[in-house]
């Protein structure tokens, strides 16, 4: 059975779904001004090792992910320019080649991570009409006001407006001083915009809709709310997001929507943890960010730095380094490596009895149990480390036969549906290499060790290895 902390009630809970085998799950996307960093990837790789869980523990997800491509403003307050206007001025694009550019390299990066891409990707600018009548039924129920500037909600009629932060309000309002500056006609400074209009500095703003109170552009928060009730229906069964969602939007979004609707928006709230870079917070706006890119730049495959966020618990801050990466690197290769062994290994006809059966169905239950259990990746990873330890003991005391061999390899496989690691692509032995190493047999049996020794370098430089067990050799890639 599926646990996971839900940020809501700060406890593990039993996951029901609200719709039998279906579940709704909305994960807050990119602000397609810029590549995302690594940081904000981690996230959409733990929320892409959700979607993989609950599959496969049967569910059917339909996931939905919006991308901000307007009224992301500096800050992730009101105030500031728009991320996007301020990109395009920059580079000297237009704001709609910007975000149709890094919405490509997004979705370019959660391909080399191996990510789902989400079945409904959602940009905000795509349901302006939906965001606008949200604001409308909030005007309705006395939930927003308006000034010169802007449109509010009004954060001091809404009962429970911290409930999921469970942050002071008195905290926010300091939090929020440079917003009264910037408008002084905001009733509460923790009242925050709906929609922009285009006075001062937004006077120019490039991408402008009509709406009643003023042509002008959203609040960052409407759209998630507009796109999750469009797509999912209210409430929907999981909502995730980055730690740093559940004080501004997290909460703004469920004060939008709960105060639309009178119901509540999702049932579970699933918050992934920052990776820190040197132990600092890595952030677009500090400009010490790192890309797939630069990871690839620097020779890495990107599903190392999959396999490194795997080896933390998403609910505890990863440090990065390169000396980290570089050691995730390894083991990555290190598990193919001893997959592929077991691969060649099921292929060698062996007649030996087997312990093994048993280690196996006891590391998949590890594994399974591990999942479970709010996706401890590290644990999961740990289990199949371990049975490939135990298999490798039993090879070399020849107590492992082919058979198991290759049902650990499909059990191993069957769980890479959670991890993602694309472990099936194991690389193939060339037929020329396989002929080598049976060339090599031959001499060794007429006792030409020399010329069979020769043959085993010349494969070694063509980047594969012949490992001799008591069953037979083994080809391998190195
Ligand atoms: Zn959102």
């Amino acid at each position: 059975m599926l646990h996971i902390f839900n940020t809501l009630s700060r406890k593990k809970e039993i996951f029901k779904p609200l719709h039998g085998k279906q579940v709704g799950l909305y994960t807050c996307g990119p602000t397609v001004y810029n590549y995302a960093h690594i940081g904000n990837l981690r996230t959409y790789v733990f929320e892409d090792v959700l979607q993989r869980a609950l599959e496969y523990n049967g569910y059917k997800v339909k996931r939905v992910m919006n991308t901000t491509d307007v009224g992301h403003l500096t800050s992730d307050a009101d105030t500031g320019e728009d991320k996007i206007e301020k990109e395009a001025k920059k580079e000297k694009k237009s704001v709609w080649d910007v975000t149709k550019f890094y919405t490509e390299e997004f979705l370019k990066d959660i391909k080399d991570l191996n990510i789902k891409v989400p079945k409904l990707l959602v940009p905000a600018t795509k349901t302006i009409p939906e965001q606008i009548k949200i604001v409308k039924t909030l005007f309705k129920k006395g939930l927003a006001y308006e000034t010169s500037k802007a449109v509010y909600f009004d954060v001091s009629k809404f009962r429970n407006y911290t409930e999921l932060s469970r942050q002071p309000l008195s905290e926010k309002i300091t939090a929020a001083r440079e917003e009264v500056v910037a408008d002084p006609e905001k009733r509460h400074p923790a009242d925050f915009a709906l929609w922009f209009k285009l006075v001062g500095d937004f006077k120019n703003h490039i991408m402008r809709w009509p709406s009643p109170w003023s042509d002008g552009f959203p609040g960052w928060h409407i759209e998630c709310s507009a796109i999750s009730t469009k797509f999912l229906g209210q409430p929907f069964d999981i909502h995730t997001g980055g730690v740093d969602h559940i004080n501004v939007h997290h909460t703004n979004e469920i004060a939008q929507s709960e105060g639309a609707f009178n119901k509540p928006l999702a049932k579970y709230w699933m918050h992934g943890e920052f990776l820190l870079i040197d132990q600092n917070r890595m952030g677009k706006s500090v400009g010490n960010f790192i890309t797939i890119n630069d990871l690839k730049k620097e020779g890495f495959d990107p599903l190392a730095f999959r396999y490194l966020i795997l080896t933390s618990h998403y609910r505890s801050r990863l440090n990065f380094s390169w000396d980290s990466l570089k050691s995730a690197a390894n083991a990555y290769v290190g598990l193919k490596h001893n997959l592929s062994l077991l691969q060649g290994y099921s292929k060698l006809k062996t007649k030996n009895a087997s312990e093994s059966k048993q280690l196996i169905a006891t590391a998949v239950r590890k594994f399974k149990n591990a999942i479970n259990d709010d996706l401890n990746t590290p644990e999961a990873l740990g289990s199949i480390h371990e049975l490939l330890n135990q298999l490798a003991g039993l090879q070399k005391e020849n107590k492992l036969n082919s058979q198991n061999a290759g049902l650990a390899l499909k059990e191993i496989l069957k769980l890479d549906s959670i991890l993602g690691l694309n472990l099936k692509n194991l690389p193939k032995i060339p037929a020329k290499i396989r002929q080598m190493a049976k060339k090599r047999e031959l001499l060794r049996a007429n006792k030409q060790f020399t010329q069979a020794d020769a043959l085993r370098k010349e494969i070694e430089t063509l980047g594969f290895s012949i490992e001799d067990t008591p069953a037979g050799p083994l080809v391998i890639p190195n």
